[in-house]
């Protein structure tokens, strides 16, 4: 079983390493692919081009061997649908179980993604808690993994919400701060930072 995390990446910080640690351990995933979408679909197109967004999400999880980059929607261009990588990555790996991992903010817009009923035929939803997002449990609620059940026993289809160590880094908050000449070491990896002040990104 293993994990794709998809994400604008802009930049990647230690949320998303947190997220992707724990996630990792508790479910006891194989590995973790993080898959920078190319456009993504619910805001606009981020100032920071894609090349330097996978250049970024390379330098934070090189320290990590479970951690890899998947560059599929980074291949493909145009809108980054996950039901369409999703649907790319079975056809590949039809014998794999695949988990979605995403945060509650994500999830709580998940009804109005593109085919979020397709989605879940294709895999299963990890859910992380993020402080300051109250989770809609009314979302999809026939899915979600009961007490007792275990992911594991499942192909795809299962919702499960993880209760993670919060973290309060945001990508929003980080360009803010970059913009405004405040640092802002404590949520971004020693290399990500180094290279965002070299090439004067988020200024
Ligand atoms: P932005 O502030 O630009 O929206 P972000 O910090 O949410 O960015 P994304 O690249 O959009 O970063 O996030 C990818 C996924 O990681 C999303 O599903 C998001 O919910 C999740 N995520 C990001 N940061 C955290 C965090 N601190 N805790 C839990 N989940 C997180």
């Amino acid at each position: 079983m293993k994990a794709l995390f998809g994400g604008t990446f802009n930049p990647i910080h230690n949320g998303h390493l947190a997220l992707a640690g724990e996630v990792a351990e508790v479910f006891q995933l194989d590995c973790i692919e993080f898959l920078p979408s190319y456009q993504p679909v619910h805001r606009g197109q981020p100032e920071t081009s894609p090349e330097i967004r996978k250049q970024l999400v390379e330098l934070a999880i090189a320290p990590y061997p479970g951690f890899i980059l998947n560059t599929r929607e980074l291949d493909r261009g145009g809108p980054s649908y996950a039901y369409d990588t999703l649907r790319g990555i079975k056809a590949d790996e039809p014998e794999t179980t695949i988990c979605w991992l995403m945060g509650a903010d994500s999830f709580n817009s998940f009804p109005g993604w593109h085919q979020p009923a397709g989605i879940l035929q294709l895999a299963h939803l990890i859910v992380c808690l993020r402080p300051g997002v109250e989770l809609d449990k009314s979302i999809f609620p026939q899915n979600q993994l009961q007490p007792g059940d275990k992911l594991q026993d499942f192909g795809a289809g299962k919702i499960v919400f993880h209760p993670m160590q919060p973290n309060t880094c945001s990508a929003t908050a980080i360009r803010q701060a970059l913009s405004t000449g405040q640092p802002e070491d404590a949520c971004l990896p020693a290399p990500v930072l180094e290279f965002i002040k070299q090439n004067h990104l988020y200024e």
